[in-house]
């Protein structure tokens, strides 16, 4: 928006359908509004927040009659940027936040303003959960949640929004509301865009012509792959509309304004036990994830679905995430190390220590209990730092998952001044994980980042690592470019 003719007609044509105190363009709200939970700072020229989608379209309508470029934004706690711009900034939070549960409580119809945290409690009473969980599920909301495609501790692939999606409501970037789960709205879609509808089932019969290209999709999307446009949608779904809305699942504001989502909720197991187990190497705690893994409810069901899984979540969290949160455990493995009372281990090397948080649900407490009794035949097998023990007190258990949750700001709390905090998600198929993990932590500390931890959703195959990067110098910059391209 550099023509101030062309600026002057943009804001004259949305001040016509959107109340003045709802567009900012005043250099201090600007800025206020010109970053997420990124690193990266861009001021938007005007802030709009809608209420409604008619002012969404008549956002969407001037930009596009300008040519102007506009970037969507819920909450703001996106971590790489993606609700940044320094052109329109297009706010639908406060205000979107209506819902309706549907009679039998196994679908929830979220507005995009609402937080992951607020339907969590909507469904609490009924036993159901709405299962991405994004550590940040307090304050990030249904609209960042599903177009991010974020999820958490719990919900893994299996329960990430693509999966419990049921339909959306769309406004399309040509002013169309599409409702994927309203056959009048399908109907008149059909009416209003053939060619586009088209254009989506020949894409669809494309892919599924290329027997390798369909069965590669289905490979990647098995582990929680949430980089670029989703294009699983092409391989699972006939409906055209059912394909349309699933691709609207991680787009990251790309392709259309998500004006409300149906989707599935989940029953919650009403007994639980989590364990925080420290094992004396990495490699050890990955080689036990995958055995983890392993235990099913029916030795003779080869099908490893969630709902037959005797541990329901496994997170690593490495030596550096323990020392953020200053862990007992990691202190006392401190000086039992300088004391020299850790075979093979010399003073001053804390690097092995590796925890690994679990958690198992059951239906009942006799379930409960023989679950646990199996975790810990299972993880006799493995070396281990001190004796694992289950709690299936929510005090306790609610700390160890705190502990977990504050690793990034902790982490991002301790970073040198000058320097930012960067969050990387990489995955692996959970057989690959133990050289994986292993490889990886050796690539970090190859690239002398001495303070970057590594932790994260290990029974999902799924890690974060935190590098606290200076972008001061050219050999910093450097630094960082050679450790993402090895990364690839
Ligand atoms: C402390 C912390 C912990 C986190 N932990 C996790 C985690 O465990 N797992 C994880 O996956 N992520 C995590 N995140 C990041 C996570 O992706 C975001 O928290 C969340 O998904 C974004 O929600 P939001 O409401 O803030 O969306 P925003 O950041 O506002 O937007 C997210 C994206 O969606 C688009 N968008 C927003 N609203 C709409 C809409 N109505 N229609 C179309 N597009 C829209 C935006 O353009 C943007 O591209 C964490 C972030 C923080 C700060």
């Amino acid at each position: 928006m550099t023509d101030p003719h062309i600026k002057q007609q943009f804001f004259s044509e949305i001040r016509q359908a959107i109340p003045e105190r709802q567009i900012y363009t005043d250099s201090l709200r600007t800025y206020a509004w010109g970053t997420d939970a990124s690193f990266y700072r861009m001021t938007p020229q005007v802030v709009v927040r809608t209420k409604n989608e008619q002012e969404v379209q008549a956002a969407f309508k001037a930009c596009k009659k300008y040519a102007i470029p506009f970037t969507l934004r819920a909450a703001g706690t996106s971590l790489s940027g993606q609700s940044c711009t320094d052109s329109v900034l297009i706010v639908a939070g406060k205000g979107w936040e209506q819902f309706h549960l549907d009679d039998d409580k196994n679908a929830i119809t979220l507005q995009p303003g609402i937080t992951g945290g607020r339907v969590k409690k909507i469904l609490k009473p009924y036993g159901r959960v709405f299962p991405p969980d994004p550590a940040s599920v307090g304050s990030a909301m249904v609209g960042g949640i599903v177009v991010n495609n974020a999820s958490g501790m719990n919900c893994g692939v299996h329960a990430n929004s693509d999966h419990m999606l049921l339909s959306a409501r769309l406004v399309l970037t040509d002013g169309t509301v599409l409702d994927t789960g309203d056959e009048q709205s399908r109907e008149a879609f059909r009416k209003s865009h053939p060619e586009f509808l088209k254009k989506i089932e020949a894409l669809r019969d494309e892919v599924r012509k290329d027997a390798d290209l369909t069965e590669r999709i289905r490979y990647k999307y098995s582990i929680k792959n949430v980089t670029g446009l989703n294009i699983r949608p092409l391989v699972d779904y006939d409906d055209p509309f059912d394909i349309i809305a699933h691709s609207i699942v991680g787009s990251e504001g790309t392709l259309a304004f998500l004006s409300s989502v149906r989707m599935k909720t989940l029953h919650e197991y009403p007994y639980r036990a989590s364990a925080m187990v420290y094992f004396q190497t990495m490699e050890e705690s990955c080689k036990a994830i995958v055995a983890l893994k392993q235990l099913k409810a029916d030795e003779d069901d080869m099908a490893m679905t969630y709902e037959n899984l005797k541990v329901k979540s496994a997170e690593m969290l490495d030596y550096l995430s323990l020392q953020s949160v200053d862990d007992p455990v990691y202190l006392n493995y401190k000086k039992d190390v300088d004391a020299g009372r850790i075979d093979g281990v010399a003073k001053g090397d804390y690097h092995n220590l590796t925890a690994v948080l679990t958690e198992t649900k059951a239906l009942t407490p006799e379930g409960l209990k023989a679950n646990i009794q199996e975790v810990m035949d299972t993880l006799s097998r493995f070396n281990l730092y001190g004796e694992p023990a289950f709690t299936d007190d929510p005090k306790v258990y609610g700390k160890y998952w705190s502990i977990r949750s504050g690793i990034f700001p902790a982490v991002g709390g301790q970073r040198p001044v000058g320097s930012s905090c960067l969050i990387e998600d990489v995955a692996f198929h959970i057989q690959d994980l133990p050289h994986a993990t292993v490889d990886l932590q050796q690539l970090i500390a190859r690239h002398g980042y001495k303070d970057a931890c590594i932790y994260g959703h290990a029974f999902e195959g799924n890690y974060h690592f935190i590098l606290n990067q200076s972008f001061a110098t050219k050999e910093e910059v450097e630094r960082y470019r050679n450790m993402m391209e090895c990364m690839r």
